[in-house]
């Protein structure tokens, strides 16, 4: 069933936070925000499909208000991600990352009918790809695993938000669906590793 590790080591080269747009679900959100105690109005952005490569048109996480889809993502500027520390460029929220972060470069290698096979190093996303260390591919598919159902869970909550028509929507509103869903359940979604 494929390889027990893949040969990586991350070099801390920053390009990962200031070049690629994180887009987190809402799960990873709801656990930021427990963690963090920052407003998610503050660190999110709803990006339009000419700010963004690379995400297919029928993807099922577009929000979409008045004939304008939007994807959400974490807020940046000129020098990277919005949570990126500007001086040391390293994560401030590291505990606390989205899955998507967590999961970076790796990509998941599948059989022809879907099974698992192994992860191996994303050849266009911009990593460097260092091969001097080794890591487990356990905690990588848990990951993986994981941030599965967060994007059913993500998907379900875009059909209800785009099902609902009122004056005044915004894309904004779709963080108040899902903290509003979250705050009648139990516990947040955690991530594994
Ligand atoms: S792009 Fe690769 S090497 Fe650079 S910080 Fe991200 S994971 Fe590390
Ligand atoms: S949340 Fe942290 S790891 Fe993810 S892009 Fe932002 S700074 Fe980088």
């Amino acid at each position: 069933m494929g390889s027990k590790s893949v040969r990586f080591r991350c070099h801390s080269c920053g390009h990962c936070c200031t070049d690629v747009i994180c887009l987190p679900t809402p799960w990873d959100i709801v656990r930021m925000v427990r963690d963090i105690r920052v407003d998610p109005k503050k660190f999110l952005d709803f990006i339009k499909p000419d700010e963004i490569t690379e995400v297919e048109e029928d993807d099922p996480t577009w929000i979409k208000v008045r004939n304008q889809k939007y994807l959400m993502g974490l807020k940046r500027g000129a020098k990277g991600c919005f949570f990126l520390d500007k001086k040391d460029r390293t994560c401030t929220i590291y505990d606390s990352r989205p899955l998507l972060c967590r999961l970076y470069p790796f990509c998941h290698e599948e059989t022809r009918d879907g099974k698992h096979l192994g992860f191996s190093l994303h050849k266009d996303v911009g990593c460097p790809r260092h091969r001097d260390g080794v890591v487990s591919v356990e905690p990588l598919k848990a990951l993986l695993d994981e941030e599965e159902e967060h994007r059913r869970d993500y998907r379900d909550l875009v059909e209800v938000f785009n099902r609902r028509e009122y004056p005044g929507k915004s894309p904004k509103d779709f963080i108040s669906l899902f903290v509003e869903i979250q705050s009648k359940t139990k516990t947040p979604k955690t991530a594994k590793a």
